[in-house]
């Protein structure tokens, strides 16, 4: 049998449609049945297995799985002896303390001697040492956001993203200790067959992250503004132009980065350019 590469991802939260989309569009086909604890994939060497995401860093690290998905906040609170292949760009969030609202607050200083709930104790803890500042830590397992006003803490440290489970439990966000966002994780010591098939899988991620951040871009132009348009556009190598039956048109090709987007369109009008059109790409290999 074909060595494969296990991979770990959460099983249902937060994390779980992004991680099944990212090998979805790096062209892996997961059999994603309900309950299923792993699976294989048809098409590429892969197995993967669903589990909660605090597990994820320890199964990495004992080499049951080679590679995993989690949040930096997970992979930081777990402190697990783990290679950070890539940062994943989904799951964005923070990790913050908050007071009731209420409540005044001028600094960090303001928490000493104060309890705080979290399930997040070891980031909080070197956070608090790092800001000199001693507090209680009362570690729960979840429902963080409940314990201020059921009298159990002063003060919380959980995960935040728009803000209004803080909001609707009267809380407020007053220091911001870590910006987290999904990434992805590698035993220290993989196989040569596993880290061969890491590296294509991670060759195909950056075709589909380059292509996501890439245009491509279609445009009529008079023939005499050719030159001045060719300029503005930067292209792979250098802009494909065809000729159109319309004599002293032509139509223009190119791809545009997404954060120059609008300046480029901006000038490309007023250099003459007609007709614009803006095509998403699927994957890109320069
Ligand atoms: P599990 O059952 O796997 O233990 P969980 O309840 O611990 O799940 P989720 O709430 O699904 O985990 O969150 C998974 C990850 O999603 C978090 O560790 C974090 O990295 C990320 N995340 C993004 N936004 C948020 C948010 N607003 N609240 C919590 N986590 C978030
Ligand atoms: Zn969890």
């Amino acid at each position: 049998m074909q060595n494969k590469l296990k991979i770990a991802i959460q099983k249902s939260g937060r994390l779980s449609e992004n991680s099944l989309k990212l090998l979805k569009e790096c062209g892996i086909d997961i059999d994603n049945g309900l309950n299923k604890l792993k699976t294989e994939a048809s098409n590429f060497p892969i197995e993967v297995f669903f589990l909660r995401d605090d597990d994820i860093p320890q199964y990495v690290e004992d080499g049951v799985a080679d590679i995993g998905v989690v949040g930096e906040n997970v992979l930081l609170e777990k402190n697990k002896n783990l290679k950070l292949v890539d940062k994943l760009g989904f799951g964005k969030c923070r990790l913050s303390l908050a007071i009731p609202k209420e409540q005044n607050y001028k600094s960090i200083k303001d928490l000493n001697g104060k309890r705080i709930a979290t399930t997040y104790s070891t980031i909080l803890s070197k956070y608090l040492k790092s800001q000199k500042v001693k507090a209680e830590i009362h570690e729960i397992s979840g429902s963080v956001e409940i314990a201020p006003s059921i009298g159990l803490a002063d003060a919380i440290c959980d995960l935040v993203s728009s803000g209004s489970t803080l909001f609707t439990n009267g809380l407020k966000e007053v220091e911001v200790i870590l910006k987290s966002e999904a990434v992805l994780v590698a035993n220290k010591k993989l196989g040569k067959e596993q880290q061969t098939i890491l590296d294509k899988l991670l060759f195909r991620m950056n075709a589909v992250r380059k292509a996501k951040n890439t245009k491509y871009i279609l445009l009529n132009a008079p023939n005499n503004k050719l030159e001045a348009i060719c300029k503005i556009l930067p292209g792979m190598k250098s802009p494909t132009i065809l000729p159109l039956a319309n004599k002293g048109w032509s139509s223009v090709h190119s791809v545009v980065e997404e954060n120059q987007f609008w300046d480029i369109i901006e000038k490309l009008k007023a250099e003459g350019a007609q007709g614009i059109l803006v095509v998403p790409i699927e994957k890109m290999i320069l």
